[in-house]
């Protein structure tokens, strides 16, 4: 595939453009623009498609927040849409590992809810979710947030995103400001960042990745080499060891390969098979240790990623943590839980077959979003045909990026979405300049996608 087709996939994709429910919204843009249909907010939501109802969604990220505004896009104003999210305002775990070489700053990755709220018409409310009561047919269920209040929907969209395991040794408080994960971006980003600064010259990075699934496939080899890339312009004889729960390079494995045995070779050493068993945190400046299957190791800085599992309003609720306590089972052409009738989940708490991407929480909001709408009009059967796209870019450098694509297809038998034979993945044969330019691209569109 050519560079410059595979860009203009991701922007169609990012569109939603190779989605069925796209026709909805090309529908809609068509109203609009022939002035058949009024707005409402102050906004292009359309007046009435026909759907009529309510729809709360928890957690305001890239699955949440896509699902909120293009619930009103095609469902109208008559789909009335409560987002509520425990902060003011999201910060991207995207591009996150480029605050570590100081290209990127948290704030810059910050991003509020306000043209949510303006242009679409969404009730965002800011709390913690802490109960759920599903709907019952076409009745209403309900959410109870931490200080008490209630609110309640025809249907529910649960997109809490993930939560980790305990790591023995590691408290949150150590985690915060000692060894930290940085893998739910935010301030424990900035500390990481900061910490690396701070690295002695000829000092050691350690860093630890947990069995799969994980958000972002090739998220932490892709911090690995940002780190190298730092440390050999910054602080000359430093490593960077990577000790790996799985077997082999999760994604992208041409590209990793490439980058730590030529780009940073000498920095990174890439150890698979190896299971984190404890930590011991050194507060007062000191090296930390990390034990694992294979014996201990020193670190100025450490960086431990633990186990991940779904959302804690999930992992709470035995009937949707379906899959093996840790993960939501949902029906791949709804997004609604195999286990609690109306209550749908999306992004990373899901267990669908696919990548547990921002790409593909954005590409799942929106099928989740059209089959709701369809639901809500009463007259339409949820696609029975899904397809999705998940890109992502993997800077190796701090101007150089790879790439990596894969359409997923419905598989009927499992109810599954599976790689369409022919369709990815697909990686980049080296990584570029070029492609870090169009990492860029990809990002604002992606993001704008979901919260503009
Ligand atoms: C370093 C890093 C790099 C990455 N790079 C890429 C990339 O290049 N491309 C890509 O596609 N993906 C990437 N990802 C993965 C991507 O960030 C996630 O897959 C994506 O954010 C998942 O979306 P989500 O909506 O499920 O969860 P999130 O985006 O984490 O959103 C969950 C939201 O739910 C809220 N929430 C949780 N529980 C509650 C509750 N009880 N009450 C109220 N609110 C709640 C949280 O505050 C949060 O805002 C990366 C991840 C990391 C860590």
């Amino acid at each position: 595939m050519k560079r410059r087709q595979f860009v203009g996939l991701l922007g169609a994709s990012a569109l939603g453009l190779l989605l069925p429910g796209a026709a909805f919204a090309d529908d809609d843009r068509k109203r609009r623009s022939s002035g058949s249909t009024s707005t409402s907010a102050g906004t292009g939501v359309p007046a009435d498609t026909g759907a009529v109802g309510s729809v709360v969604v928890v957690g305001g990220g890239m699955a949440g927040a896509t699902a909120a505004k293009f619930l009103r896009l095609w469902g109208g104003s008559k789909v009335q849409v409560t987002l509520v999210d425990q902060n003011a305002t999201y910060s991207s775990n995207i591009m996150s590992n480029l605050v570590l070489n100081g290209s990127t700053t948290m704030s810059q990755l910050t991003y509020n809810y306000n043209t949510l709220r303006t242009v679409y018409g969404i009730n965002f409310v800011q709390g913690s979710v802490v109960g759920i009561v599903p709907p019952v047919g076409a009745g209403m269920g309900s959410v109870s947030l931490a200080d008490g209040r209630v609110l309640t929907g025809n249907k529910i969209i649960l997109a809490p995103g993930i939560e980790f395991d305990a790591v023995p040794g590691l408290t949150p408080a150590l985690q915060d400001n000692y060894v930290t994960h940085a893998w739910k971006a935010g301030e424990q980003t900035t500390k990481l960042a900061s910490q690396i600064r701070n690295m002695p010259a000829g000092g050691t990075f350690v860093m630890t990745i947990p069995a799969s699934p994980y958000r972002c496939p090739p998220g932490p080899y892709e911090r690995a080499c940002i780190v190298a890339d730092y440390l050999k312009k910054n602080k000359p004889g430093s490593k960077v060891i990577i000790l790996d729960a799985n077997p082999f390079i999760q994604a992208e494995k041409h590209t990793f390969e490439t980058a730590f045995g030529v780009t940073h070779a000498g920095v990174i050493d890439y150890r698979p098979n190896q299971v984190v068993a404890s930590v011991v945190v050194n507060t007062t400046g000191g090296k930390h240790a990390v034990s694992t299957n294979f014996g201990t190791l020193f670190a100025d800085v450490l960086n431990v990623i633990p186990a991940h599992k779904a959302g804690k309003i999930i992992t709470d609720n035995p009937a949707l943590a379906n899959v093996g306590g840790r993960w939501a089972g949902v029906d791949v052409r709804s997004y609604e839980s195999t286990g609690v009738p109306n209550v749908y989940v999306i992004g990373d708490s899901a267990s669908s077959g696919q990548p547990k991407a921002g790409h593909i929480a954005n590409q799942e909001a929106k099928l989740c979003s059209d089959a709701i709408t369809r639901a809500l009009r009463g007259d339409l059967i949820p696609n029975s045909a899904p397809k999705t796209n998940s890109a992502c870019y993997s800077p190796i450098t701090a101007d150089k990026a790879s790439w990596l694509t894969v359409v997923y297809g419905y598989d009927a038998v499992n109810n599954r979405m599976v790689a369409v034979p022919g369709a990815g993945p697909i990686e980049a044969a080296v990584a570029t300049q070029d492609n870090f330019n169009d990492m860029k691209k990809w990002f604002a569109t992606l993001m704008a996608d979901s919260f503009a």
